[in-house]
């Protein structure tokens, strides 16, 4: 049996999940994120079938990315962004292991079935830059620190997730500057920073590993 959790913070909202909610209108929905309530609502059936818990944990994903969007990014995002990032991350979760502890950078990450090598501690020429990603050698840089001033933790993995991101766009084909509301790098690091307090703050990762076909 599917055991979600009754509430979930983005942000500084707690937003109640509904779960079962069989109901959910416009008809036909099969979740929903509602920002003035601070809450989402997920079905377990879908017209006449009911759905896999994997489809469940899938919609939950799509609705916090919803929230993500709302509270850190200021509802900017398209629904077919939110669709793709929903369906990249649930796969990226699966396929890898975050610990999100600065002694364990992983020295590989797996994004739509390219492995991409993380190479960190990487000191950088260009002054104010911490992370980089080459996309053609699917190769990740990290910064852990400038001038003997050692990052903390949140701000090096928000800048791997933020890679993270940068490698789904360009594994779909999407060009940052055509695709309205992500096309800066200033969202896609508001949108890490988003991810990064979900994954560290709450059990998605786990529920969604012990869905997994
Ligand atoms: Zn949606």
């Amino acid at each position: 049996m599917l055991i979600l959790p009754k509430t979930i913070k983005i942000g500084s909202f707690v937003y109640k999940i509904l779960f079962p909610c069989d109901n959910i209108e416009p008809e036909g929905m099969v979740g929903l994120h509602e920002y003035h309530s601070a809450t989402i609502k997920l079905s377990k059936v879908d017209g006449s079938s009911t759905r896999t818990d994997q489809k469940i944990v899938q919609t939950l994903l799509h609705e916090i990315l919803h929230g993500i969007d709302a509270i850190y990014c200021g509802t900017i995002l398209e629904e077919s962004t939110i669709g793709m990032l929903a369906s990249a991350w649930f796969q990226i979760l699966i396929d890898n292991d975050f610990k999100f502890d600065i002694d364990n950078i992983p020295k590989k990450v797996k994004v739509c079935g390219i492995t991409y090598t993380v190479i960190s501690p990487y000191t950088f020429t260009e002054l104010g830059t911490t992370a980089g990603i080459d996309n053609p050698n699917a190769t990740i840089r990290l910064s852990v620190g400038i001038n003997g001033t050692k990052f903390c933790t949140e701000f090096v993995f928000v800048n791997l997730i933020g890679s993270i991101i940068s490698a789904i766009l360009s594994s779909y084909s999407i060009d940052m500057e055509d695709r309205e509301g992500i096309g800066d790098t200033k969202v896609i690091n508001t949108l890490a920073n988003g991810l990064y307090q979900i994954f560290t703050e709450s059990n998605l990762i786990e529920i969604i590993k012990k869905v997994r076909c």
